[in-house]
């Protein structure tokens, strides 16, 4: 298959806002792509050449594609310089730049994906002495045989920024569309992708093998699985009512959530988004390996950072430290953790994610041998509203966020967000003062004391259904200089000319990014709104859901991805529950 194909389709993503138009372009794509190139595509296509937990990125500085587009052309440097400074965009200064090219066409040979994708590969796991010229070396290879449009798109991926606005869920929906056909197939899908992490693989084997082939995907160990989460209540009562009988409440633990790999000679640990954290904490592999008795297991917990002296609970901000690439020692050192382990998914061959949570429970209970580093996280089971609130506060004094309710006879969902996990939190009674987990998808310049940063950012949720973000709120308030100053950072690099095609709102700001980061922000009440496009229409016609007296709490959550944001209909929850205080 040709890279131009590619670079064709690519050219058409770029050129449609509409999701529809997208999803059907890419389900065109697929249909024209053959099965054993699938996977390929499905990676390439989200700007990637394997599946994030592998941890393996084609990460090119600019500098460096412009060296080898600079040495490819013969326009001068100066023109395609100016072309870049007027674009901003790499990618379309190698478009003009390439149109004259040094190479003699005559042995030019046609760009294959495969090519293309094997070059990238092979520079992706070059390192060490002389990798700069073997980069160098390969990217001009490519560049020398591209046409213009190709170039495009290639010096966009190489550098990390293609950027088609090409979501998990839409490479879903086209594969349904593609191969499936029937919507009820999506669901099907989607617990594919859940159980492991892997579009391409998902994408091969339904092209391959259908919905039975779908059927035999199951927990491996050593590749993450997507997290079950929780929806949430305001009371003991509402989670008894809505769950019906006992059920068990578990301390909610302010830390970083850790999925935990053990197998024979090798030890995994995966943060929520998936990807691999286990530099970070070699004293939590080197507790598994010691206090857990099977070989083979999938564990899951919440790593929290502890005071050495008390053993008492440290706030979130502490675990932030281990966030590094060097100096991880020192810091284990300095910040000691503790794990509290709330689930198992796998043990010694046996998928235990369909087995009901009180056998998954006494299954922990039998394999792990606690000591300080390693516990079960603190649980009663209860019918009694009063024991579960009584529960809740000593988990606050404990230093806990609340707690998480369960279901005695639930499976562990991958990857779903439903009510056999509910969270409880102190605040949840009060008012909003819940937190949401809100993406950065606009900016709007300071004056004053902050000029030359962000004076407010636009900030949007998550809509599962259509794949987009939506506008909710701008929120000014709660930044110290320090984090203003480290968001910005975050934000420089996902600047983006023009309003994403992911992003819906009817605001004007001065900058745009790509849907990315994401922030911890409290508000007073989600009230309804004739600006912001949060659950446009739901209630009343034009009218969305704005969140009223936004604040930053204080966390930029590193650990989620855009798509883990607080979504459309986690918003509709808590405006419904809103109204029933309100009544009551
Ligand atoms: P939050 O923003 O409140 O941390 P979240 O969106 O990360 O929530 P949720 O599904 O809403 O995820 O809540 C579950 C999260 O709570 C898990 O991802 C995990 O990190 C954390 N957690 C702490 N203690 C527990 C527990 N006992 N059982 C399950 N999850 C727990």
């Amino acid at each position: 298959m040709k890279y131009a194909v590619l670079a064709d389709a690519y050219d058409r993503m770029e050129h449609t806002s509409k999701r529809l138009e997208l999803t059907e372009i890419l389900s065109n794509l697929f249909r024209i792509t053959p099965v054993g190139l699938l996977a390929r595509v499905v990676y390439l296509t989200q700007g990637k050449l394997y599946p994030d937990f592998y941890g393996i990125e084609i990460g090119i500085a600019d500098k460096l594609a412009m060296k080898a587009i600079l040495e490819t052309s013969l326009l001068s440097s100066k023109e395609i310089r100016e072309e870049y400074q007027r674009s901003g965009d790499l990618g379309s200064a190698a478009f003009r730049a390439l149109q004259v090219k040094a190479q003699y066409p005559l042995f030019s040979k046609e760009l294959t994906v495969n090519r293309v994708y094997e070059t990238l590969d092979g520079m992706a796991k070059t390192s060490g002495a002389g990798a700069i010229a073997s980069k160098l070396r390969r990217m001009k290879s490519l560049f020398g045989d591209a046409e213009p449009n190709e170039a495009k798109y290639l010096v966009r991926t190489i550098t990390g920024k293609l950027r088609l606005g090409i979501a998990d869920y839409t490479v879903l929906n086209a594969l349904s569309q593609t191969y499936l056909r029937d919507t009820t197939f999506r669901k099907r899908l989607e617990v594919a992708y859940n159980l492991s992490s892997d579009l391409g693989l998902v994408a091969r084997v339904v092209a391959e093998h259908g919905l039975e082939g779908l059927s035999k995907f199951r927990a491996k160990v050593g590749t993450p699985l997507r997290p079950m989460l929780a929806e949430r209540l305001a009371s003991a009562t509402d989670a008894l009512d809505k769950i019906g009988g006992a059920v068990a409440a578990e301390y909610k633990l302010d830390g970083e959530r850790l999925q935990i790999h053990i197998q024979p000679g090798r030890l995994t640990i995966f943060s929520r988004r998936l990807e691999k954290i286990t530099n970070q904490f070699p004293d939590v592999a080197k507790v598994c390996r010691s206090r857990v008795r099977s070989k083979k297991a999938i564990l899951e917990g919440e790593a929290v950072a502890v005071d050495r002296r008390t053993g008492k609970l440290l706030p979130f901000q502490e675990l932030m430290h281990r966030r590094r690439k060097y100096g991880v020692n020192e810091a284990v050192e300095r910040y000691p953790t503790c794990v509290f382990l709330f689930d198992i998914l796998y043990l010694e061959g046996r998928n235990l994610m369909t087995l009901p949570y009180l056998q998954r429970r006494k299954t922990l209970q039998a394999e792990v041998r606690e000591n300080q580093q390693l516990k079960l996280v603190d649980q009663i089971v209860s019918s009694s509203p009063a024991e579960i609130e009584d529960f809740l506060d000593r988990a606050i004094s404990a230093g806990s966020e609340g707690l998480v309710i369960k279901d005695l006879r639930g499976s562990y969902r991958a990857g779903a967000r439903e009510f056999l996990w509910i969270k409880l939190k102190k605040d949840y009674r009060d008012d909003l003062s819940d937190t949401l987990d809100l993406v950065v998808v606009g900016a709007i310049h300071g004056g004053g004391r902050r000029a030359g940063w962000y004076g407010s950012f636009l900030l949007a949720v998550y809509d599962q259904e259509k794949d987009t973000f939506r506008s909710i709120c701008k929120v000014g308030t709660g930044f110290s200089d320090a984090q203003l100053s480290s968001l910005h950072e975050s934000l420089e690099d996902i600047r983006i000319a023009r309003k994403h095609p992911r992003v819906e709102s009817r605001m004007q700001v001065d900058v745009w990014f790509e849907p990315k980061v994401v922030l911890e922000v409290t508000g007073s009440e989600i009230t309804l709104s004739p600006i912001h496009t949060s659950n446009l229409n739901s209630i009343r016609k034009g009218m969305g859901f704005a969140l009223r007296f936004p604040k930053f709490a204080g966390k930029q959550r590193h650990d989620k991805r855009p798509e883990d944001a607080t979504t459309t209909l986690e918003i509709s929850g808590l405006y419904l529950s809103q109204l029933k205080r309100i009544k009551s």
